[in-house]
């Protein structure tokens, strides 16, 4: 079998624009690590639509092979964890910054990095929840870890409609929270009523910029945008809430005061899912697994072919991606 596979390229020539093709490549220009992949599916996740558009400095060496997150079927490894035929699932780790990623036939990463595929998940379901489902569930996770059970109030949901605030919906309702969606497309009201909704608020009513202290509306909340949103998010939560804070879709400046964390006892909660340590990791995706419905996982995606990759990057960073993309290899 030839050792051809088709991958997107990233280029840059000193002071110029940086380029992206789709090229053919073999195994032995793959960068080092342990374990070869046979990617089977990706996705396209908001830092890949950053890489590819170039619209932030995501890529850290060139050239690169884009794509921070894939599942596949080991075909080599000189790990002791994993052997030909393992179903492994990756996400983040500098792939697709610094390391060669997933929007490519092959992938050759470190084997510390894989997780086991959860039992029962295709690798079409673990990408259709990929790195943004996964950092949904750190987000839940460490609201649990703070205290922020169902019985103190509604949960706030901004960017609800985009991959995380999809999936994060979906997990809130599913544990009996009331979830207050926050999102800039109300054509999408059913969509995430559907997925478990109780409330929708429209993107505006969070995206001004905040004063110290609001009317207290919510016990908790999983922020996808920072800037002006975070803000207000913050300084409408109820006393001893807390607020787990992922992205940056509205910026990555916090214009806050510190009047909810010393009059209200607010925590911000900073979730990161590229450096995670392996222990979160594995327990997020096994309450993905046990948690998400494949209904559900339906619901929130759809699929692509390979060579859509690149123009799907610029709809997300656009905001024109409802939920999460599959890419199939
Ligand atoms: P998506 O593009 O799928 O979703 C982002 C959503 O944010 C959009 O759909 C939109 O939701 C909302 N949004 C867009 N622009 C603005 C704005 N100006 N103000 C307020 N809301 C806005 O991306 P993902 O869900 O994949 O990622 C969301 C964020 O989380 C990104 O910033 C990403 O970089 C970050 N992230 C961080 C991770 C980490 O490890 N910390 C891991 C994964 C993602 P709507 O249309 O509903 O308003």
């Amino acid at each position: 079998m030839s050792d051809r596979f088709e991958a997107v390229l990233i280029t840059r020539e000193e002071g110029k624009d940086q380029t992206v093709d789709f090229v053919e490549m073999t195994e032995n220009e793959l960068m080092d690590g342990d374990v070869t992949v046979a990617v089977e599916a990706t996705t396209v996740n908001y830092k890949d639509g950053l890489a590819i558009t170039g619209k932030a400095p995501v890529v850290r060496r060139f050239p690169m092979i884009p794509g921070i997150d894939f599942a596949g079927t080991v075909t080599r490894s000189d790990h002791p964890d994993w052997a030909e035929g393992d179903k492994v699932v990756l996400n983040g780790w500098g792939v697709g910054e610094a390391h060669y990623g997933a929007y490519a036939g092959r992938a050759r990463v470190s084997g510390d990095w894989l997780i086991p595929l959860p039992e029962g998940m295709s690798a079409h379901e673990a990408m259709a929840i990929g790195t943004a489902g996964y950092t949904a569930m750190l987000c839940v996770m460490a609201l649990e870890r703070h205290g922020i059970t169902p019985d103190r109030g509604p949960v706030v949901v901004t960017g609800a409609a985009g991959g995380v605030g999809s999936i994060a919906v979906a997990l809130l309702a599913g544990r009996g929270y009331e979830v207050v969606a926050s999102t800039g497309r109300t054509g999408e009201e059913a969509y995430l009523k559907d997925l478990g909704a109780s409330e929708i608020i429209p993107r505006e009513e969070l995206s001004g910029p905040a004063r110290p202290l609001g009317k207290e509306r919510w016990a908790g909340g999983i922020d996808v945008a920072g800037s002006h949103t975070l803000a207000n998010v913050l300084s409408m939560t109820c006393y001893g809430g807390a607020v787990a804070a992922c992205g940056l879709a509205q910026g990555l400046d916090l214009p806050a005061s510190v009047a909810p964390f010393i009059l209200r006892g607010i925590s911000l909660l900073g979730v990161d899912s590229v450096m995670a340590p392996r222990v979160l990791r594995l327990e997020a995706w096994r309450r993905l697994a046990a948690e998400l419905d494949h209904a559900r996982i339906a619901a929130v995606s759809h699929t692509i072919p390979f060579r859509q990759v690149v123009d799907a990057a610029g709809d997300i960073i656009a905001g024109r991606v409802r939920g999460r993309l599959v890419v199939e290899m």
